[in-house]
């Protein structure tokens, strides 16, 4: 089977690449999808699958991903990519100081081909820190989990426990096990 990852960051696809590890071709495409504002990732990603099948027309799947801190009532959630770009993780640090640092990310990758989408999801738990590490991207550096941030856990290790990891899982249960009773439900946004 081949599957189209469809992303503009290099970063989730080679964390999917990694995490299918030749058990699924897997082919990504920079295809930049229109992001729809909801609160839950699942529809945000439901509304880029359902654009990029109609541009690709093959089995495909997109990623969206939350970083929701506890003590900010969840904020940036799903304006996780807005709020990086405006206050990055220096930002982040200045906003938790003296705050409970417990954060996570939440995944959503929606499948699609011909007979609907689907939607699996993943959730990361772990608290904020300084930065440190050199690998990753994005709020890597300051999400510590086990002793470890993000950012210094290798590509292969990361892929196989993260946010990403756990939605590819169930993504991957879900086709070996027939891939079936998708509906072709459009997203709520
Ligand atoms: P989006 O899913 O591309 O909208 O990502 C939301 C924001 O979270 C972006 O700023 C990403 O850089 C960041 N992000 C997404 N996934 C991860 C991850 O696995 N680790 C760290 N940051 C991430």
């Amino acid at each position: 089977m081949k599957l189209l990852v469809v992303t503009s960051n290099p970063h989730k696809a080679e964390e999917i690449r990694s995490y299918f590890g030749g058990a699924i071709e897997v082919e990504d495409v920079r295809l930049e999808c229109p992001e729809c504002r909801h609160d839950d990732v699942a529809e945000i990603a439901r509304y880029k699958a359902e654009f990029a099948w109609e541009k690709l027309g093959q089995p495909l799947i997109v990623d969206d991903t939350a970083f929701s801190i506890d003590s900010l009532s969840g904020f940036p959630g799903p304006y996780a990519a807005y709020v990086f770009y405006k206050i990055g993780n220096e930002g982040i640090l200045r906003l938790t100081e003296g705050k409970c640092r417990d954060a996570h990310f939440e995944t959503a990758i929606a499948y699609a081909d011909s007979s609907g989408i689907r939607v699996f999801r993943g959730v990361f738990s772990g608290r904020i820190v300084e930065p440190r590490g050199r690998e990753g991207f994005g709020y890597d550096p300051i999400f510590e989990w086990n002793g470890r941030t993000l950012a210094e856990i290798p590509l292969d290790e990361k892929s196989r426990i993260s946010h990403r990891a756990l939605a590819l899982r169930e993504l991957h249960d879900w086709l070996l096990a027939g891939g079936e009773h998708m509906k072709w439900v459009s997203h709520n946004c």
